[in-house]
């Protein structure tokens, strides 16, 4: 068993009987920080970013890391050091960006519900660019920037109406949902922009959804995206850059994404016959820079022998990795340290008092107590989702390079749970 890569998690791999992630053993980082623990490969980030900047190569193109995804410091350090700008949706998320070194001006703000406090924060800080999801927001938007004194760079989030044929949750580009501005609507609401002097047309962006595993969407939200700058152009509006949102897919379970680099290859085939490949652009991955750079270390609590099913119950929950909770979402589950002899089927269960509180569902796996079992692909909407639910403290993080380790979250501990919150 020496040198077995993974599927789907290229820097994790056994070593002998040892699951390493590069060079840094698995089982002593468990040892020594305890569990759950998530663990990312600083090289695994990087490499995925460099799929991107190889598809980019001889463009002028930003990258703005979608850092809902994770948005530890240590994380978004990483990619501000390699370039990256930044798409947030908050407020909170503007204050992680800054705290992490990122620079305000290749900041990007997306959501929906924008208040105009974070307007202001955003404005006072001098991010790039606000995507704008309705004409509400841009009236708002307006007022805030000319209380200021100053001129808010906007782009719209249209909504191009394309089924990314993903799960509905992480659906965003149809009309049935809340985000952007219907394309229909897009010419007039774009007229209207210009017309506000508070505000500077800027660009034009869609994001059309999450876990995308093929091109085609992409290459129908383009069409349609580029037929609009052209009729918003002829109008005298320039377009100065186009978003094209993040999106791409990783390998949870055999899912085949196109390469970052590949898909770009089609698309800019595609801009350039349509004579945008020298435009401004800009992309706002997510997953596809971290998703597969993490794992999530969790210690074998029971086994549970029972007549339907057996459940090996382990000390990561729903709290800490909410995504099969939340999507039926599936992540591969492997032992830390294989044991020689057969497997059962198990359902591997957290502590947590839902029935929901699930992390795999009929998993071939050869285990007791006291066992180590990574689950992979845990970078993405993992830890960033995590609550404190049934009083849980957070895990600890650790970021990995080459063979050095570094601790970059604390474990909570319960009083860090309840230290904002008084009796009467
Ligand atoms: C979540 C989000 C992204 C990133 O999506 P991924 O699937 O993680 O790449 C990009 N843009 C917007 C507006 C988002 O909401």
């Amino acid at each position: 068993m020496s040198h077995t890569a993974i599927a789907g998690a290229p820097f994790v791999a056994y070593r002998q009987n040892d699951l390493y992630l590069e060079d840094v053993k698995l089982s002593d980082l468990a040892r020594t920080h305890g569990t759950p623990l998530f663990v990312y490969s600083k090289a695994a980030m990087l490499s995925a970013l460099a799929a991107y900047q190889r598809g980019f190569a001889g463009r002028k193109a930003q990258i703005c890391y979608a850092m809902k995804a994770n948005s530890s410091l240590a994380i978004l350090q990483v990619f501000a050091q390699a370039g990256c700008g930044f798409d947030i949706v908050s407020g909170g998320e503007l204050s992680r960006a800054l705290a992490a070194g990122a620079d305000a001006k290749k900041i990007i703000f997306s959501g929906v519900g924008k208040t105009r406090a974070e307007m202001k924060q955003a404005l006072q800080a001098g991010i790039g660019c606000f995507n704008v999801e309705s004409e509400a927001e841009l009236d708002v938007l307006h007022e805030v920037a000319t209380r200021l004194g100053v001129q808010a760079p906007v782009s719209l989030r249209v909504n191009p109406n394309v089924d990314p044929k993903t799960h509905p949750y992480i659906s965003t580009g149809l009309k049935g949902n809340k985000f952007g501005v219907a394309h229909e609507r897009a010419l007039v609401v774009y007229q209207h922009a210009a017309r506000l002097s508070g505000l500077k047309v800027v660009g034009i962006d869609c994001h059309i959804g999450s876990q995308i595993t093929e091109t085609t969407p992409y290459l129908d939200a383009m069409d349609r995206i580029l037929d609009l700058v052209t009729e918003i152009e002829k109008t005298g509006i320039h377009i100065h850059h186009i978003d094209f949102g993040g999106g791409l897919g990783i390998n949870y379970n055999g899912d085949t994404p196109p390469p970052a680099d590949a898909l770009w290859a089609q698309l800019l085939a595609k801009l350039d016959a349509r004579g945008y490949g020298q435009r401004q652009l800009m992309i706002e991955p997510g997953r596809s820079l971290v998703g597969n750079a993490g794992v999530c270390l969790t210690e074998v609590i029971y086994t549970k022998p029972g007549e339907q099913k057996n459940f090996c119950i382990v000390d990561a929950a729903m709290n800490d990795l909410p995504r099969p909770a939340m999507y039926e979402a599936f992540h591969q589950i492997v032992a830390v340290q294989p044991r020689a002899g057969s497997a059962l089927t198990y359902d591997v269960v957290g502590p947590i008092c839902e029935s929901g509180d699930w992390l795999g569902r009929d998993r071939l796996l050869n285990v007791q107590s006291g066992d180590m079992l990574a689950v992979l692909s845990a970078g993405a909407y993992c830890m960033s989702m995590s609550s404190n639910y049934n009083t849980r403290g957070r895990p600890a993080e650790v970021l990995v390079d080459g063979a050095q380790v570094h601790l970059i979250r604390q474990r909570e501990s319960a009083f860090d749970t309840f230290a904002l919150e008084s009796l009467v």
